[in-house]
């Protein structure tokens, strides 16, 4: 029998449970809508519990949070959401309630680090040791891999948060980050894109002039990406990304903005495989979350 891990993916409106050995080998999957920091988590944790009957003994568990989080391991407030708008969920501890309740390693990473973590593994990123994963969906995030370590540093990437151009004369929109106003996140997220355009972003048709101003906002960032870290590869997930219509336009933005500087065939000739969709698409989170389960698990044996 192969080792089971525990992977659970918090997200700001849904926790994603499951118990599996890998991609392939998912046994049982939960969902739970995100409501109060102790009524959520006593709910994902009650499904553990149940699984370890018919399912067997747990290796490790892989949590994968929406943040900003604590990855320190030597901080007081590590395995905490430490100071998100989300009412409610400030200062919660996530990883303390999962390791007591299952007696198992936790590994703890952000949402997106930990979908890197899968789509290098075993998706859009295999054999690549550095590349980034960008989440556009309720919220901009970002994460991924740089010689082949997950980004961690001063806290964690908040690539989101970066400052893009904003022109306000063709975007008078002001932007919705409750931090930074016109950030990344706060012109070109899904509540930013229904604030703007007065409907939801998932129901503007592919011609609406919203697609084409989303693609040069994340283009731009993109652009100071490839410039910052290199990235061997861009992986665009989220529900805003699920209109895979954006990716040409993105595709032509970034080339246009790189203009040729850039001395790479990935840019310059086959961009349309340089800045690619997860191939988890929507699990990429919950798949990533099993990732991390799975290093917890494969340290413990070595050490
Ligand atoms: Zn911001």
């Amino acid at each position: 029998m192969p080792p089971l891990y525990a992977g659970l993916e918090a997200g700001g409106t849904k926790f994603v449970c499951v118990v599996g050995a890998g991609p392939d080998d998912v046994r049982v999957q939960a969902r739970i809508p995100t409501t109060t920091p102790e009524a959520t988590l006593r709910e994902a944790l009650d499904f553990f519990r149940e699984q370890r009957a018919p399912q067997g003994p747990l290796t490790a568990a892989g949590v994968a949070s929406f943040g900003p989080v604590d990855l320190d391991p030597s901080s007081p407030t590590y395995g905490f959401i430490t100071s998100t708008p989300k009412p409610g969920w400030a200062r919660t501890d996530v990883v303390g309630p999962v390791r007591q309740a299952l007696g198992v390693p936790v590994r703890f990473d952000t949402d997106v680090n930990a979908a890197a973590l899968a789509e290098g593994r075993w998706g859009a990123a295999q054999g690549l040791d550095g590349f980034l994963y960008l989440t556009v969906g309720t919220g901009i995030g970002g994460g991924g891999l740089v010689n082949g370590k997950l980004m961690h540093g001063l806290i964690h990437p908040e690539m989101g948060h970066v400052r893009i151009p904003h022109d306000h004369v063709a975007d008078p929109f002001p932007g919705s980050c409750p931090f930074h106003g016109d950030c990344l996140e706060g012109l070109a997220s899904g509540p930013a894109m229904q604030a703007r355009w007065g409907r939801p972003a998932e129901s503007l048709p592919d011609d609406h002039p919203g697609w084409a101003l989303e693609a040069r906002y994340l283009a731009l960032a993109l652009n100071n990406f490839v410039c910052t870290l290199s990235p061997r590869r861009i992986i665009l997930g989220g529900g805003v990304m699920e209109r895979l219509t954006l990716f040409p336009l993105i595709h032509r933005e970034l080339r246009a903005l790189l203009n040729g500087y850039v001395q790479a065939p990935q840019v310059s000739s086959h961009v349309d495989r340089y800045v690619v969709p997860p191939a988890f698409g929507a699990r990429a989170g919950i798949m990533g979350a099993l990732a991390l389960a799975q290093e917890q698990g494969a340290s413990k044996t070595e050490a």
